[in-house]
């Protein structure tokens, strides 16, 4: 018997889907990448699930949930399992719902396509561009990510230069999720609708299927380019983010100290460059390459799409992928999240590079918010202790950045800082018990607990 009341094995029989009961197995599929923050590594080392259930379709997925409900068994949903802040880890066991089975991928029409939640990113890609479409962002973890898990736990990502994040309006136009309830519902929602499930943490029900736009696709190359000091590259890589002939779909500035750890550009990279990586249309490609020797930098790799085979893409140095790629050299790395304060964000990135240094090696994602460009960062953080840790992230608050906290499981403390009343109100209708992903999201727990004092 488990801490949540069944045998695994008995219990796996009675969901006609198929299962996986082998602990070792079952502990692999309750990660994700939560070790990348040392906090969260050390809170969450001993989670597990007692089994995962792999439905095939939605009405699995129903199967699984109408069990699990009567057994008041939680159930944790889960796609690739690339998220950042133990997302899709079952901190209170049951079921771990794969949802990977779930992978239709309907042809694209009129610029939308309706997709399983399971489907992966990349393969969305592969198979929609030939057909003249492509993916209007998508997470540097395009290879093993799924669109399920990118609406549910992430925000945006290359192509967010363009089209904003996935709350923006337009991307997110239909979702079908099933709801935890003693003869689970089928409820569609539309438009706005959308992000009561998104970035929700799959706390408040399980998306099947999704419904979203397409961009038309283009020709990209791949860019990674050098300057000598990392100012300069950052002027240059918000000067591309903000030139609206150039067409693009990622504008990315790395420190030398971070890009030192960039190992298959090493050949291709002077020492102590700072790196920018950019994907930009083939029609750009002249003017971007004028703008880039008028700033002072120079081309360190550029490849076609046929000639990017088989390389590490340029977006795999970019956001999240950044601090992975200095994790495979130093496990002692970790990372921030944050937003810089405008109209100058560029003096603010300075004034934390003055701050911090190499203590800091600082990383610059440009996107689009509200119709202006915005700039993110995700600066690599030596780590030391827990305490220096909150005190860097105090300062990066009190100059006015805004801080997306990637050292905390809690859905409210990494972003929003608040419950979004439209999850917590879609929760209470479509998870009463509170078994999806429980210890989330806060919001509810300290509802839950205050009922249970009453
Ligand atoms: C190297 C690296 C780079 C990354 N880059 C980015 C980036 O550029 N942009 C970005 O936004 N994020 C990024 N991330 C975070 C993560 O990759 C993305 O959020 C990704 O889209 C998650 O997809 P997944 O299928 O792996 O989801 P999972 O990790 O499996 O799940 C994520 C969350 O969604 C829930 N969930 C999954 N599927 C469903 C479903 N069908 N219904 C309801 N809930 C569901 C899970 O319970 C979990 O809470 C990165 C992470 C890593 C490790």
């Amino acid at each position: 018997m488990t801490a949540t009341g069944i045998d695994p094995a008995t219990f796996a029989a009675s969901l006609g889907v198929p299962t996986e009961t082998d602990p070792a197995l079952v502990k692999q599929k309750s990660r994700d990448f939560y070790w990348y923050s040392p906090v969260l590594k050390r809170q969450l080392r001993g989670v597990s699930a007692d089994l995962i259930a792999m439905p095939r379709d939605e009405a699995e997925v129903i199967a699984v949930l109408r069990q699990c409900f009567a057994a008041g068994v939680p159930v944790t949903p889960r796609g690739g399992g690339t998220g950042n802040y133990g997302q899709a880890m079952p901190l209170a066991g049951g079921v771990v719902l794969d949802l990977l089975g779930l992978d239709a991928i309907a042809p694209v029409s009129g610029g939308v396509l309706r997709v399983g939640a399971g489907a992966r990113l990349g393969e969305i890609e592969a198979r929609c561009r030939p057909l003249g479409w492509e993916l209007r962002m998508f997470p540097s973890t395009r290879r093993t990510a799924t669109i399920g898990g990118f609406v549910a736990g992430g925000s945006g990502g290359v192509g967010s230069i363009n089209f904003g994040q996935l709350r923006d309006t337009g991307t997110l136009l239909g979702a079908r999720v099933v709801t935890m309830e003693a003869a689970p519902r089928v409820l569609t929602l539309r438009g706005a609708e959308v992000n009561r499930v998104h970035h929700a943490y799959g706390t408040n029900g399980v998306i099947t299927e999704l419904e979203i736009a397409m961009a038309p696709a283009q020709d990209w190359i791949d860019y990674a380019v050098g300057f000598d000091g990392f100012m300069a590259l950052a002027r240059f890589t918000e000067g591309v983010a903000r030139s609206d002939g150039i067409a693009k779909r990622l504008c990315t500035a790395v420190d030398a100290g971070a890009a030192a750890y960039f190992r298959p550009l090493r050949e291709a990279m002077r020492p102590g460059e700072s790196v920018g990586l950019f994907l930009i249309a083939a029609q750009s490609a002249e003017a971007f390459e004028e703008m880039l020797h008028a700033g002072g930098g120079r081309v360190c790799r550029r490849l076609t799409a046929a000639e990017a085979e088989g390389q590490v893409p340029a977006f795999e140095f970019t956001w999240n992928h950044t601090t992975l790629q200095a994790l495979k050299s130093d496990r002692s790395i970790t990372y921030l999240q944050t937003r810089f304060p405008g109209p100058d964000h560029l003096a603010a990135v300075a004034d934390i590079i003055a701050t911090y240094g190499e203590e800091v090696p600082m990383h610059l994602e440009f996107i689009r918010v509200g119709g202006a460009v915005a700039c993110a960062g995700l600066p690599l953080v030596r780590f030391t202790d827990e305490a220096r840790l909150r005190s860097i992230i105090a300062t990066f608050e009190a100059r006015g950045c805004t801080v997306f906290d990637p050292h905390t499981y809690v859905l409210e403390d990494g972003g929003m800082k608040q419950t979004d009343p439209a999850q917590l109100d879609f929760k209470r209708r479509a998870d009463p018990a509170g078994l999806l992903n429980p210890g989330k999201m806060r919001g509810w727990s300290a509802e839950a607990a205050a009922c249970a004092s009453s």
